[in-house]
Formats: C-alpha cells, structure tokens, sequence
C-alpha cells in the first residue's frame, strides 16, 4: 500500500467517513501548502502529550484548558476538567451524554450542570452490554454522588435514536435501585429533540428546550 492509499484507508476509519470523502480529504491534503501538512502532522502527534481524559467525565479536554486536579482512588492527583472543577456549576445536576461532541452541544444550551461521558451506545443484540459504553463507571460516578448526598438528578441525555433509547433504559435500569434507595431523580430529555435525531446536531434552542421540558 503507498502512502496515498494508507492515508485514504486511514481516513475512512472516522467516523461517519466513507471512502469517497476519504479521497477528498487526501485530494484536499495535496492541495494545500507543505507548512498547512507539517502543521497538521505535527498536531495529531502532539494530541497525546497535550491532551487529558477527564477522570470524573470522561470528556477529552486539552492541558491548557486542566481546571484543577483531583486526588484518584490511589491518592495519585489526577488533572480535573475545567466543567467538573468548577464548583459554581449545579453540582446536583448530572447529564450523561455519549460522547464528547454531544458534551459540546449541551453546554452550548446553556446547561450548568455536571456531564459523564458515556462513551458510545449499547448495540441491540449485544451479550455484554457493559462492555461498549463506561456502564460501570457511571454507576460509580452515581453511587458516589448520591452517597455524598450531591446528587439530586440523572438526566439520561441520549440522542432520541434507536440506540439511544436502548442505552437509556439499559441505564435506568441499573440506576433505578440507587436512585429509590438514595433518593434522587431520574429523568429524560423532553420535546423539541425529534425522533431520530442525534444530540450532536441538534441546535442549542432545540436542546435548552428539550432540558426545560425533561421529565
Ligand atoms: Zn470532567
């Protein structure tokens, strides 16, 4: 394989890629100056060293963005996003998302509470549900949270897709039991997010809209 047909291979493995647009990008990539390339190369490289995982959320965020840090279950400090170190946010308020960009879009909407990152959604016919998405570590987060007596509500913020409902009610179900026994509230985006839409396109009026009327 030359390195042309590597980077087009390499480029339909994002998400929502196909190899006609993966072409593109490499047509576009030739296109443009050696210093725009080297730049490029140079960033997705740095991506690594530069860039944290969350231990609260999950969300990706970059060093110069770290909020504070946040001691681990090891004593070890860990670095803390800037959403979940900010103590002026709602901190009873907890919406769990499925991925970064849907992060993005919520807190576009104005919302000011906490977010858990999911990671994905549940495929329908999968044998161990848990082992897609971070299923474990938001019960955690929960349990955590409603034992300190943080936590008033879960919002289940799922895109309203097939997958998203599955997740949804695979995760009411896991958090039911604690939420009756701690006393906290489960709910799930209102109207205004239509069936089949995904959270991260839906513009940031449709989700303040869908967060007012949750229920
Ligand atoms: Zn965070």
């Amino acid at each position: 394989m030359n390195p042309l047909e590597r980077l087009t291979k390499n480029f339909e493995r994002f998400p929502g890629i196909g190899p006609r647009q993966s072409r593109r990008f490499v047509q576009f990539l030739l296109a443009q100056q050696g210093a725009y390339r080297a730049a490029l190369a140079d960033d997705i490289k740095r991506l690594g060293a530069n860039t944290f995982q969350c231990k609260k959320c999950f969300r990706w965020f970059a060093k110069s963005q770290q909020g504070s840090t946040l001691k681990g279950p090891n004593g070890k400090v860990e670095p803390c996003c800037p959403i979940c170190c900010d103590s002026h946010r709602d901190q009873g308020l907890l919406c769990v998302v499925e991925k970064d960009a849907d992060l993005d879009n919520v807190e576009r909407s104005g919302f000011k509470g906490l977010y858990f990152v999911l990671g994905g959604t549940i495929p329908l016919a999968a044998e161990d549900p848990e082992a897609h998405v971070r299923a474990r570590e938001f019960v955690k987060r929960v349990e955590e949270d409603a034992s300190q007596k943080i936590l008033k509500e879960v919002i289940l913020g799922l895109s309203a897709t097939t997958l998203g409902d599955h997740t949804r009610g695979f995760l009411q179900e896991k958090i039911l039991p604690i939420a009756q026994a701690l006393n906290f509230k489960i709910t799930s985006l209102g109207r205004g997010l239509s069936t089949g839409s995904e959270l991260e396109y839906a513009d940031p009026d449709t989700i303040a809209s869908a967060l007012s009327s949750r229920h």
